[in-house]
C-alpha cells in the first residue's frame, strides 16, 4: 500500500473525517473498512491496533506503519483510599506530566494537564512553582483520556466527564487544548457531551472569547479575589488582564455561549475569605450566570498559606448564599495520593530537569 505521510502523524491527534478522508485519498479502501477503525478509535476507546478484531492483518500493518499510535508511558500509577488515582505519565520527552482520575457514584472524572509546570506562577500552586517546561501535544492530552479508560475497563467504568484542571494552563496552549477539546465533544468523534468537559483558566481573555467561537466546552475561571491588588498578588496573570477585562471578557462569552460559567474560588486563611472579600465577590458576580465552588486551599509544604477555619469558609459561603449565590464547598478527592487541584507534580520536580528561567508573565505573548 502506498505510504501515508512520511514522519507519521499521531493517529491520535486526527479527526475522524481527517482519518477517513487520508485513508480513503491514498488507499482506496471499501467504506465499511474506515468505519470499522472509526468505530474502534472513538466509540470503544480502543488504542491498540492488535485489538481491533474484524480489521484484516494487512491493514493493520499499514495503518501501523503510516500513523504513530504511541501513547504516554504510564510511570507509574498511585491508587488513592478515596476513590482516586494519579498517572505519572511520560510523553515524547523526558519529562513526566500527571492525570487524575476521581471516581463517584454513577460519574468517573479526569483531570488532565494540559502543560509540564505552567508559566503564571500563581503564589498558591505546585504546579506554578515548578516553571514552565513544554506544552502538550494534542494527542499526549487525548492519550491520558484513552490511558483512562484502559484502567478503568475492569471496573466497567468510563470516563464521562473531563476537567483541564491539571498540570497547566489550557489556554495557553490554545491550538492544540482546542483540538482535543474538539475530539472529545464533537459528534462522531468521542462524543462527551460539551457540558462534561470542563476548561479552567487563570483568565487568559482573549483566548476566552476564541474558544466561545471554535470550541464547546463549559468555561471556568478560576478567580480567588476579586480586587486587582489581592488578585495580582495571588496570580500575576492579573496585572495583564485585570479583573474589570475579564468581566467584560465574562459578559461577552455569556452572551454568546447561553451557557452558565463556574467560578472557582480557593478559600486561603487569612488572605481572601473575609467579609471584606465575600462582598467585592458578590460585585464581580453582578451579572454573570455563574455558579461558584469554594474551595478550601490544600496546603503543601513550603508554602506559607492554610486552609481556613471551618468557620470562616461558612461565613463566606453564607455571606454569598443570602445574596442569591448558592456556593458549594468542594473538598478536593486524591489528597492521600497527591492529586488534588494545585498539588500535581512537585514530588516529582527532580525528574523533570532545570526549568527555564521565567519570563515575567505581564511580558509574555498570549
Ligand atoms: N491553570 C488552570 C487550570 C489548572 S489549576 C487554572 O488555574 O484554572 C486547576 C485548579 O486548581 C485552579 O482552580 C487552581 O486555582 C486550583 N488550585 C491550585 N492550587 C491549589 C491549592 N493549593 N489548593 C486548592 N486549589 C488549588
Ligand atoms: Fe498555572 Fe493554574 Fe497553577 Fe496558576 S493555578 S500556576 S494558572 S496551573
Amino acid at each position: 500500500m502506498t505510504q501515508l505521510n512520511e514522519t507519521p502523524q499521531s493517529i491520535f491527534s486526527l479527526y475522524p473525517d481527517e482519518i477517513s478522508q487520508q485513508i480513503n485519498d491514498t488507499w482506496k479502501l471499501p467504506k465499511f473498512r474506515v468505519k470499522q477503525l472509526l468505530e474502534w478509535i472513538f466509540t470503544h476507546r480502543q488504542h491498540e491496533l492488535a485489538q481491533m478484531s474484524n480489521l484484516p492483518k494487512s491493514l493493520k500493518a499499514s495503518l501501523s506503519e503510516a500513523y504513530d499510535w504511541s501513547l504516554p508511558e504510564i510511570v507509574s500509577k498511585l491508587d488513592g483510599s478515596d476513590g482516586a488515582t494519579k498517572l505519572l505519565l511520560r510523553g515524547a520527552k523526558k519529562q513526566i506530566f500527571e492525570a487524575v482520575i476521581l471516581r463517584y457514584e454513577g460519574r468517573t472524572s479526569l483531570c488532565v494537564s494540559s502543560q509540564v509546570g505552567c508559566k503564571l506562577a500563581c503564589s498558591f500552586c505546585q504546579t506554578g512553582k515548578l516553571g514552565f517546561f513544554r506544552n502538550l501535544r494534542t494527542e499526549e492530552i487525548v492519550g491520558q483520556f484513552l490511558l483512562a479508560n484502559k484502567i478503568l475497563e475492569p471496573e466497567d467504568r468510563k470516563i464521562t466527564h473531563i476537567v483541564f484542571m491539571g498540570m497547566g494552563e489550557p489556554l495557553d496552549n490554545y491550538e492544540q487544548v482546542v483540538k482535543a477539546v474538539n475530539l472529545f465533544t464533537r459528534a462522531g468523534s468521542y462524543g462527551l457531551s460539551a457540558r462534561r468537559v470542563t476548561v479552567s483558566t487563570s483568565g487568559i481573555t482573549p483566548k476566552i472569547a476564541l474558544l466561545a467561537e471554535q470550541a464547546r466546552a463549559s468555561l471556568a475561571v478560576s478567580l480567588h479575589a476579586s480586587r486587582d491588588d489581592l488578585r495580582s498578588e495571588l496570580m500575576p496573570i492579573n496585572r495583564r488582564f485585570p479583573l474589570a477585562v475579564l468581566k467584560e471578557q465574562l459578559l461577552a462569552y455569556q452572551e454568546k455561549t447561553g451557557e452558565k460559567i463556574t467560578i472557582e474560588y480557593i478559600l486561603i486563611r487569612n488572605k481572601n475569605c473575609g467579609i471584606r472579600e465575600a462582598k467585592e465577590l458578590v460585585k464581580f458576580l453582578h451579572g454573570l450566570k455563574a455558579k461558584v465552588n469554594l474551595i478550601p486551599f490544600n496546603a503543601h509544604p513550603g508554602m506559607d498559606y492554610d486552609r481556613p477555619e471551618e468557620a470562616d469558609i461558612l461565613a463566606f459561603q453564607q455571606h454569598l448564599s443570602r445574596r442569591g449565590y448558592p456556593a458549594p464547598v468542594r473538598y478536593s478527592k486524591g489528597l492521600g495520593v497527591s492529586a488534588a487541584c494545585g498539588q500535581l507534580a512537585a514530588k516529582h520536580q527532580q525528574n523533570l530537569g532545570d526549568a527555564p528561567k521565567r519570563k515575567s508573565v505581564v511580558n509574555q505573548d498570549f
